[in-house]
């Protein structure tokens, strides 16, 4: 069993209510294979919800208390971040799951590089908030980009 990102399996739970709809990771869903979680509405985020970034850091910094999660409106949402990891990380050990694909760049589930915390689209090295403390318990983490498309 693998843990997906929900808006790769078409979910609606993207920040602006749309989805990253991927073939192959619905199929996975289908037939069976893949349990989705959306970190950031397990959080207790809306959707649609102002998008957001991690500013000054990345995960594992977020998880070290050292850097914000902030939304385009300057709010911090470092708590709900950090609520939605943890409740994937119960939702990945309830199933007994080791392995996880999720969405490229994103604060919460990006894996390798995610967006600077200055929202022009800049990207610099490091995980996501929920791919950092998967990884981190010992999940293998790759994303969309990884796997095929169909
Ligand atoms: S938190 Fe993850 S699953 Fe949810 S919309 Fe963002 S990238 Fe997709």
């Amino acid at each position: 069993m693998i843990l997906v990102s929900a808006c790769l399996a078409g979910l609606d739970s993207k920040y602006n209510g749309k989805n990253n709809y991927n073939g192959y990771i619905e199929k996975l869903v289908r037939e069976g294979k893949a349990i989705m979680i959306c970190p950031e509405q397990m959080g207790g985020l809306p959707t649609p919800r102002d998008s957001c970034e991690i500013a000054c850091g990345a995960g594992g910094d977020v998880l070290a208390g050292k850097a914000k999660v902030i939304d385009s409106k300057g709010q911090n949402q470092t708590e709900k971040f950090l609520k939605g990891a943890r409740e994937t990380l119960k939702v990945a050990r309830l199933y007994n799951i080791k392995k996880a694909i999720l969405k490229s760049k994103s604060p919460s589930c990006g894996f390798g590089r995610i967006y600077d915390g200055t929202f022009s689209g800049k990207l610099i090295e490091g995980n996501g908030v929920t791919a950092e403390l998967l990884s981190g318990n010992g999940f293998e983490v790759m994303t969309e980009e990884d796997i095929p498309k169909k």
